[in-house]
């Protein structure tokens, strides 16, 4: 297959990028490496089959050529991490909803299949022990900024199943919970970096709020496993998909336990949210995936545990470290 991967440049774009090209099938990128970055892709350049375009999406005129030479479109190109999200919401609004009626005007034009990238995020304040992708999704009001990351995201997936539903245009929507591993940037908030970061450098782990707060943790790998699967699933079309982990941990017991994993000796400090991302944040209590639609559908069940996404993420940050002539 001739893949284009927008914000293939990404963190997960550059493994799913990998995983397709380990596979035989063709990569283009077109990124505007505002979030993603080179170093993300340097290993793929020099790989047959492998091309980026530094643009952006909303390039229509590109992105018009772009299309017309792939057989499938991975739509990663967006708005990512909540630091980014707070402090840049003209951009993430902008970006997500823009960025995705153009891939999918296209796309429609053609029928060339995309699979778009949503998030966890966009069941927000939901009750329930599990979030599953037929259930309610709750939001805070606009006042406060976080939760437009989720508001975008929403409107790209109706977006996408209207297009499917009026047009024929083959999409599939995954919802992917909290994904990490060897390459990610804490730059944007994410919480995995940061404390491996902060662990491997001797400074506080910084935890946000009671740290009561609990999350599951995707490896990517995982992750780019079951999105191969789904796209060559004719069953996946139409079709939402959490993508997730299984084991639930509070972000404090995350924090002692990259701690003691890395041999740290960095205290474990509390900082109260209006300090970390300014006053009137809102966080998420609890977010675990209902898995049981991708188990039925492709047999998904993630492999790595979170100790294996916390060494990975080390040894990728000990081994930049090494290069860059960086402690420790
Ligand atoms: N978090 C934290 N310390 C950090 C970064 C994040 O305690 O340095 C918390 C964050 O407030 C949230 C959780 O870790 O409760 C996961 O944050 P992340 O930004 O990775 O993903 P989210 O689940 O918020 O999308």
């Amino acid at each position: 297959m001739r893949c284009l991967l927008t914000g293939g440049a990404g963190f997960i774009g550059a493994h799913l990028a990998a995983a397709l090209l380990d596979g035989g099938d063709q990569v283009s990128v077109i990124d505007d490496v505002s979030t993603g970055s080179f170093e993300n892709v340097k290993a793929l350049q020099a790989r047959d089959g492998f091309s980026i375009v530094v643009d952006s999406v909303f390039n229509s005129s590109l992105m018009e050529e772009l299309v017309a030479e792939c057989d499938i479109i991975f739509h990663l190109a967006a708005a990512v991490g909540v630091r980014l999200i707070v402090e840049s919401p003209v951009r993430t609004i902008e970006t997500n909803i823009k960025g995705t009626e153009i891939v999918l005007e296209l796309a429609a034009k053609r029928k060339t299949p995309v699979v778009l990238f949503s998030t966890s995020e966009v069941y927000g304040k939901s009750n329930g022990t599990k979030f599953i992708e037929t259930g309610d999704l709750i939001l805070g009001p606009t006042s406060k900024g976080r939760w437009s990351y989720a508001a975008s995201k929403i409107i790209d997936e109706f977006l996408a199943l209207a297009y499917y539903k009026e047009r024929q245009l083959p999409v599939i929507i995954i919802r992917l919970f909290n994904t990490v591993g060897p390459g990610q940037t804490g730059r944007y908030g994410m919480v995995v970096p940061r404390f491996v970061g902060q662990a491997l450098a001797g400074e506080p782990i910084t935890v946000h709020g009671d740290g009561k707060q609990t999350r599951t943790l995707t490896h990517v790998k995982d992750a780019v496993g079951a999105i191969l699967k789904l796209v060559d699933h004719p069953g996946a079309i139409g079709e939402i998909f959490n993508i997730g982990g299984k084991e639930e941990i509070s972000i404090e017991s995350l924090a002692f336990l990259v701690k003691d994993l890395l041999k740290s000796n960095s205290p474990v400090v509390y900082i109260p949210y209006e300090k970390a991302y300014g006053d009137g944040f809102e966080d998420m209590r609890k977010r675990v995936p209902d898995l049981s639609k991708i188990q039925k559908l492709i047999g998904y069940s993630p492999r790595h545990t979170i100790e294996d996404i916390i060494l990975d993420v080390a040894a990728h940050e000990r081994q930049k470290n090494n290069r860059s002539g960086a402690l420790p």
